[in-house]
């Protein structure tokens, strides 16, 4: 069984369905990319996993019914969410920002900054004072401070620079091989996606039409449904 399990999933804003049936798995320790181009659901399917919209279908965690469960916060769920354009308390410090989030586990101050060493450095700064890709690590790290089963990247690395974003990425990498963690990251970047995931399923116009092994996507597929 797949800790993450999403089957026939729809999902509306008011009387605009948005989501027309999404099939997505994810075990425990699979790093798996959920891509597609602009406007064909990717985060409207983020905000469904989180229970931040409603949806219907099948959304399992653990073999949990989420729809059963009264709509949390993300992390009682256990899910980690670094939504798109980083949140963070711009006033608090780096150590601050991540001990508000913290959670029981081993995912602790200590092994977040073994993982992404400039949280180390800049423990005492204001966040608000941090460059973009940091800030951008410290919204994984409050993330990975909650302990979840399942994190989830919704375009990470957008607007960072190249040598920043190998960085995050090098980081997801190492992640989804020392722990046992599911992770879906929604991003365009094809090749760095192939480099990190094992699989891939592709939206286009809020249902999956694709999902594989990210090596068994061809060139024309991408071309037509990613558009890289
Ligand atoms: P992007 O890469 O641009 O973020 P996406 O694949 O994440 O795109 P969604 O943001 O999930 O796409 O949008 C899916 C569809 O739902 C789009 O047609 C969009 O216009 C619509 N939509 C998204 N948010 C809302 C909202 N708050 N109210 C109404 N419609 C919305």
């Amino acid at each position: 069984m797949s800790l993450l399990e999403i089957r026939d999933l729809t999902a509306s804003y008011g009387v605009t369905q948005a989501l027309h049936g999404v099939d997505l798995s994810i075990d425990a320790g699979e790093i798996v990319a959920l891509m597609g181009r602009n406007g064909m659901g990717k985060t409207t399917t983020v905000k469904a996993i989180c229970r931040i919209i409603a949806s219907e279908g099948t959304l399992r965690l653990g073999g949990t019914d989420l729809h059963r469960l009264p709509s949390h916060r993300a992390a009682r769920l256990g899910i980690g969410l670094v939504p798109e354009g980083r949140r963070c308390f711009r006033d608090l410090t780096v150590s601050e920002n991540l001990v508000a989030t913290a959670r029981p586990g081993e995912w602790t101050q200590a092994r977040v900054e073994e993982l992404l060493p400039k949280l180390g450095q800049r423990r005492d700064q204001r966040a608000a004072s941090l460059s973009g890709g940091e800030q951008q690590m410290l919204a994984i790290g409050r993330a990975l401070m909650t302990n979840p089963r399942l994190l989830i990247l919704d375009e990470a690395t957008e607007g960072l620079a190249p040598l920043v974003r190998q960085e995050i990425w090098q980081a997801i990498a190492e992640l989804g091989h020392s722990s046992g963690m599911a992770i879906l990251v929604i991003d365009k970047a094809l090749r760095e996606m192939a480099r990190i995931a094992s699989r891939a399923v592709i939206l286009e116009r809020g249902r999956s039409v694709w999902s594989g092994r990210m090596d068994a996507l061809d060139e024309e597929t991408a071309r037509r449904l990613i558009g890289v």
